[in-house]
């Protein structure tokens, strides 16, 4: 830790101060898992009295549900679920939990009018390729899923940060592989990282032969931090729980902004680091605590 822990109000008085200083314009709440912390709601009735043009949450998706009504209330409109396999039982291997709140809390979502994106993280051997006991992977049902509930999906690499540092030799998927990969059954075609956005989007069209395809056209956007890096347009800043501030999620060492006097923190704007993926061992960045 940098500095003392802060409290609720502190968090959002020191957050309320950075909105006004740097013109932050949109703000996503996310984790870890945001619905773990007691007081999230509160958070998000405060922070929806800011002049934003953009309130969103990332969550899990298990316990969000009951809360949907009350989110939209604070026009938290924009919500993005994790969900890393669709079967039952490839999603309770990889999470250890029940797919089925997490699915149900998406359908509802969308019934409610938000705008829902549901992330997939791509793990080799596991939700993609073909696994320890020859199983195939579930790609092409997540592209027909994400078109019949009209819900935009996107695949997202592996970042070797924190826990996943481990994990990533055996388990990363990169975008060429995954090209790849679908190309097996759609014919694709890519677009480009929009100015500042993270995702590219694939158009696609489903084989039916090698000459002939489905009329329908479908999209899936892929988040490809390792093999195609977007730094360059990136403006994304993070403030971890503490008032710690980081101006990307690789950096190891953030400021601790209550520590900053008025001018000083008036001024920090938003000086971006870029600090490309994959150059350092970040082993003890941890995406829980700082944000994925
Ligand atoms: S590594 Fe840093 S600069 Fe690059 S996209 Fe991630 S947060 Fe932005």
């Amino acid at each position: 830790m940098l500095g003392p822990s802060l409290q609720t109000p502190e968090l959002l008085k020191l957050v309320f101060k950075v909105v006004k200083y740097w013109g932050i314009k949109e703000i996503r709440v996310t984790g870890g898992e945001p619905t773990l912390r007691e007081d999230w709601l509160e958070i998000i009735a405060a922070l929806s009295t800011l002049p934003l043009k953009k309130l969103a949450i990332t969550s899990n998706g298990f316990f969000l549900e009951k809360e949907l009504v009350t989110l939209k209330k604070f026009n938290c409109n924009h919500i993005n679920i994790s969900l890393d396999g669709l079967q039952a039982d490839k999603f309770f291997k990889i999470t250890a939990m029940d797919s089925a709140p997490v699915l149900s809390c998406i359908r509802r979502a969308k019934e409610l009018g938000f705008v829902v994106k549901v992330n997939t993280v791509l793990l080799a051997g596991i939700n993609v390729g073909i696994n320890d006991n020859g199983d195939e992977d579930e790609i092409d049902d997540f592209i027909e899923w994400g078109a019949k509930n009209q819900i935009e999906l996107r695949f997202l690499e592996l970042i070797e940060i924190g826990a996943a540092t481990k994990i990533f030799p055996t388990h990363h998927f990169g975008v060429e592989d995954l090209l790849q990969r679908i190309k097996i059954n759609w014919r694709v075609e890519e677009t480009v990282y929009p100015p500042t956005g993270t995702a590219f989007y694939l158009r696609l069209r489903k084989k039916r032969s090698d000459d002939d395809c489905d009329g329908r056209v479908y999209q899936v956007g892929i988040i490809a931090s390792r093999s195609r890096p977007f730094c360059a347009s990136c403006d994304r800043v993070r403030i971890d729980q503490n008032g710690i501030y980081r101006s990307c999620l690789m950096e190891k060492k953030g400021i601790y902004l209550p520590s900053l006097s008025e001018r000083e923190l008036s001024q920090l704007i938003v000086k971006k680091k870029k600090v490309n993926v994959g150059n350092d061992n970040l082993e003890s960045n941890h995406m829980y605590e700082i944000g994925g």
